[in-house]
């Protein structure tokens, strides 16, 4: 007796309903850091951790286990990946776009960054460090609203 077979595009979407435990509107996916799937023997999500010692990431990981064990998956493991290292670019378009809608500049290298509110570049750091230390605190010179900015990495 074989368990059920979980599909791959399965998991994807139970991890799509796993939140950034930092920005809540971003799903693990989103952030671009779960690197594979693999379903051949229970499943295995490889995972890449945004800073290696944020403190995110162990509350990830025990929210993807969690996560997949009420969907009834009981052979479940996580494999952490330090290589290459994440970075901002891995962030979706979707998860850019859910990020503006939360106020929060989405990372760019491009300088200055857009306001998210009214879009405007006439911006400037007030912070470097922000409620998390992923985020800067900028202010909007044209709408005078302040917000986060997803720091580029
Ligand atoms: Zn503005």
């Amino acid at each position: 007796m074989v368990a059920a077979e979980v599909k791959r595009e399965q998991v994807f979407e139970w991890l799509a309903n796993v939140p950034d435990p930092e920005i809540p509107v971003l799903s693990i996916l989103d952030l671009g850091i779960v690197r594979d799937v693999d379903v051949s023997a229970g499943v295995t999500v490889t995972l890449t951790p945004t800073y290696s010692g944020c403190p995110a990431t162990e509350v990830i990981e025990s929210t993807v286990l969690m996560a997949l064990r009420q969907h009834g998956v009981v052979d479940v493991a996580i494999k952490r990946v330090l290589s290459p290292p994440w970075t901002t670019d891995w962030i979706t378009a979707d998860g850019r776009e859910k990020l503006r809608r939360y106020g929060i500049a989405p990372p760019s290298k491009e300088k200055p960054v857009a306001c998210p509110q009214c879009e405007s570049l006439d911006t400037e750091c007030v912070s470097e460090f922000g409620s998390t230390a992923c985020k800067a605190a900028w202010r909007c010179r044209e709408c005078l609203e302040p917000f986060e900015y997803f720091k580029c990495l």
